[in-house]
């Protein structure tokens, strides 16, 4: 469902971005709002930042704003960044991109001016609208009609758009996923035809454009639609697309349950991507029993295999998201029992943080199966969680740090420096989780003594 969209008028500017206009405007030149502060302005959002574009080249920009901060973020493309009222804002030349012989970028920037130029090399008729506080708004190409119906649609023919720069494609379906729009058929047709160009892409542009779209609120709708693109830039998962389950706790194809569980799971970079690969490994080891019913014993280790190769291959990550999505997809279908020593242990095991991500992650999967077999596994995790906050509010002891007493205790007691306190200290760890021993500091003492009797022995 599409959400209606109402047009404010009413362009509520920060008075840091209201100066750098005016001092553009004041040395002579136009200046303008661009881009997506427009758009955000337009639905009704606050803009995450504001992009200004000038007929005033990027070494009358500097003059102009003598006196202010201001870094050369890019002065061959004519961008320069100003500090106006601590905001950054980029300022940028009236721009024509040369001839694109490489899909990927412009072989020359020329500039222009006249802003008509300037919002015609713009992606989509959204993101090309200008305002400006004294002209008001430029509208050329439809866009405050598509925001309004919700439509994303290429400015100019889509298909020569995505071969001047493939990376369009992504972004077509990165906006179509956050705002919740729909791909303009034409458009939509030539996003299925270009789609082999985003192989020249460069791995990281992909990945930010990628992540975008799997945060939107719209993912759903965009993995479905759109799958023969996610396959282009992520071909192991392929496989998944139309593999029938064979089980009862499975009404759909792999990839259906998979983009199920990718909408049921917050929208958190981690947990969408470990969604995203959780059973990537089931075509890899599906198994038909006697009674015709799949089986894809062993999937949850394959899947983290093939979700590290995707992670070194095509897509860039850094370190600690790429360890907790492995994590994730390699834990996802052990059961937990509802029972406090085993969540204990578990907390033990992974932390809280990533504990709470895999109940997150557990659940959302369940809202991937058949409905009418999922509700005892739901209960059974809330009974996980309720176990899980109770031990939270306990602040339990569930880590070396916690523990009562620590290795000067044990060397006061003559357990001599080196691995024995260790392997006590995590015996009593592991005895206080099971809920054999309390976390207190005599009986932790008199039990260490008894360890360490018998390893001295
Ligand atoms: P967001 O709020 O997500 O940053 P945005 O519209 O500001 O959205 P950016 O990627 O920051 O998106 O790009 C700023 C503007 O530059 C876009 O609105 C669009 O007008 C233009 N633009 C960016 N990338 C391209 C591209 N590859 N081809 C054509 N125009 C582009
Ligand atoms: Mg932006």
């Amino acid at each position: 469902m599409l959400s209606p969209i109402i047009i404010h008028e009413q362009f509520d500017i920060p008075s840091g971005v209201l100066r750098v206009l005016d001092v553009l405007e004041k040395a002579g030149f136009e200046a303008w709002l661009v881009g997506g502060c427009v758009r955000d302005h337009l639905r009704g959002l606050p803009p995450k930042d504001y992009d200004v574009t000038t007929n005033a080249a990027a070494g009358q920009v500097i003059a102009a704003f003598d006196g202010f901060r201001v870094i050369e973020t890019g002065i061959k493309h004519g961008t320069v960044t100003v500090l106006s009222d601590g905001m950054p804002i980029e300022v940028t030349t009236y721009r024509v991109d040369g001839e694109y012989s490489d899909g990927r970028h412009p072989d020359s920037v020329s500039f222009s001016a006249d802003i008509k130029e300037d919002l015609s090399r713009r992606d989509f008729t959204v993101n090309a609208m200008a305002y400006s506080p004294s002209r008001g708004y430029l509208d050329l190409f439809g866009g405050m009609d598509d925001l309004g119906a919700g439509i994303i649609r290429c400015v100019g023919d889509p298909s020569k758009r995505f071969g001047e720069d493939a990376l369009r494609i992504l972004r077509a379906l990165r906006f179509a996923s956050v705002l919740e729009f729909e791909i303009e058929p034409a458009t939509a047709e030539a996003v299925h035809l270009c789609k082999g160009l985003l192989d020249r892409i460069a791995v990281e542009r992909i990945t930010q454009e990628f992540f975008g779209l799997l945060c939107g609120a719209g993912v759903g709708d965009v993995l479905r639609n759109y799958r023969d693109v996610i396959g282009q830039i992520i071909p192991p998962l392929q496989r998944t697309f139309g593999f029938e389950q064979h089980n009862p706790h499975h009404d759909s194809d792999v990839w259906e349950h998979t983009v199920r569980v990718v909408e049921a799971a917050p929208s958190d970079r981690i947990l969408r991507l470990a969604a995203l690969f959780h059973d990537i490994g089931k075509p890899h080891c599906f198994t038909m029993g006697d009674d015709g019913t799949g089986h894809f014993y062993g999937h949850a280790k394959i899947s983290e295999e093939i979700t590290r190769e995707i992670l070194a291959k095509y897509l860039r990550t850094d370190r600690k998201t790429e360890e907790r999505v492995l994590l994730l997809v390699a834990i996802h279908d052990d059961r937990i029992i509802p029972e406090r020593r085993i969540v204990r242990r578990r907390l033990s095991k992974y932390g809280e943080e990533t504990l709470r991500q895999l109940l997150t992650l557990k659940r959302a999967d369940l809202t991937g199966l058949n409905p009418a077999l999922a509700a005892d596994k739901f209960r059974e995790l809330d009974e996980v969680q309720n176990i899980l906050d109770e031990l939270a509010a306990e602040s339990a002891c569930t880590t070396l740090r916690s523990l009562a007493i620590g290795g000067g205790d044990l060397m006061a007691m003559g357990v001599p420096k080196g691995p024995l306190i260790g392997k006590i200290l995590n015996l009593l760890l592991s005895e206080v989780c099971d809920e054999q021993l309390v976390n207190s500091r005599e009986p932790l003492k008199k039990r260490a003594s008894e360890l360490f009797q018998y390893y001295n022995a």
